[in-house]
């Protein structure tokens, strides 16, 4: 039984999805949103958008277009907390700073400040996102162009469709890729201004990546060594331990390549790693405008 039509069907409501149907519904397209939830890996308590990556100060692909998309984009939806202080080791400054060139940034005492650079907080962007969107929730069992078809037997059709639907679906599609999981603490204490190295202090949140990665998707507890690093990096940070209110876990999804890429019956925008709000919005602008 077909349940509903749509001229994009977008299986997946994370900061992927959310983003690609809100553009596609400005411009004049019929969407439908297909999910179990809202977000997965896109509900941490804070994000960083920051195309200055890692320990290696790698400046990410097309880097400074996707920050200013990014900044552009979300904007419109939530407050946005300008400024990723990275502290730079000695030896590394001459590098950093020549990758800079295009980045809006200052040098302060031990490190370099991205001030275009910014953290916000998922949870109210993907609630503000999914505004007026038309949505369809329900667990999807199947991927057969031009349908989805959900748990209960029902069937939804798209002209075209989009897989959106982050690691946890990625099963779907036979998408293989590396599941990383991560995990974020939130605490007492408010960091206005996002510091990053090895972890991320922002807002009231400390994340990082400890674990490695995985084949399969598995939301696992906390574990002890983990708490500990988050909070050894914390300290390197800013000298003391912050205190910890909650944990929240999440399973990053990287697949190597291109993040937009043709699959049958239309098209898949995933497995970003732990940039998915740094790409969201220039690759949702890019297949909008295809579409
Ligand atoms: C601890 C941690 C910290 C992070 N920090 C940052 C950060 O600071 N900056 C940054 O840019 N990124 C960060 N990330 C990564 C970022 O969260 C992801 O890149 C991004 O959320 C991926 O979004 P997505 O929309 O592709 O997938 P998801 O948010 O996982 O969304 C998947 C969607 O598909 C739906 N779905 C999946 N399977 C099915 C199915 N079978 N049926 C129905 N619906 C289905 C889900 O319900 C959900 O709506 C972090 C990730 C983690 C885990």
């Amino acid at each position: 039984m077909v349940l509903k039509e749509a001229e994009v069907v977008v299986l997946g409501a994370g900061v992927a999805g959310l983003v690609l149907a809100r553009r596609l519904l400005e411009r004049g397209l019929r969407v439908l949103v297909v999910a179990e939830a809202l977000g997965e890996a896109s509900r941490p308590p804070v994000a960083l958008v920051n195309p200055l990556r890692g320990k290696r100060f790698t400046l990410a692909e097309e880097g400074e277009r996707a920050l200013e998309a990014a900044l552009l984009f979300y904007g419109r939806f939530v407050p946005l907390h300008l400024g990723v202080f990275r502290p730079v080791p000695e030896a590394d400054r001459a590098k950093v700073a020549g990758r800079l060139s295009g980045l809006k940034h200052r040098w302060e005492g031990e490190g370099v400040l991205l001030e275009e650079a910014f953290w916000l907080e998922p949870r109210p962007l993907l609630a503000r996102l999914a505004e007026g969107l038309p949505f369809l929730w329900g667990r999807v069992l199947a991927w057969e162009p031009p349908h989805l078809v959900l748990e209960g037997g029902g069937r939804v059709r798209g002209e075209v469709m989009v897989y959106a639907g982050g690691g946890r679906g990625a099963h779907l599609l036979g998408l293989g890729g590396r599941l990383i999981p991560g995990l974020v603490l939130t605490l007492w204490d408010y960091f206005p201004r996002a510091l990053s190295y090895r972890v991320y202090l922002a807002g009231a949140a400390l994340g990082g990546s400890y674990l490695p990665g995985e084949e399969g998707y598995r939301l696992l507890p906390p574990t002890e060594g983990e708490v500990e690093w988050l909070l050894q990096g914390a300290e390197a940070l800013v000298g003391y331990r912050p205190r910890v209110a909650s944990l929240w876990r999440g399973v990053r999804f990287r697949l190597p390549g291109p993040h937009l890429f043709p699959v049958e019956g239309g098209f898949a925008l995933t497995g970003l790693g732990s940039t998915g709000f740094l790409y969201a919005p220039l690759l949702a602008k890019r297949l909008a405008e295809r579409l």
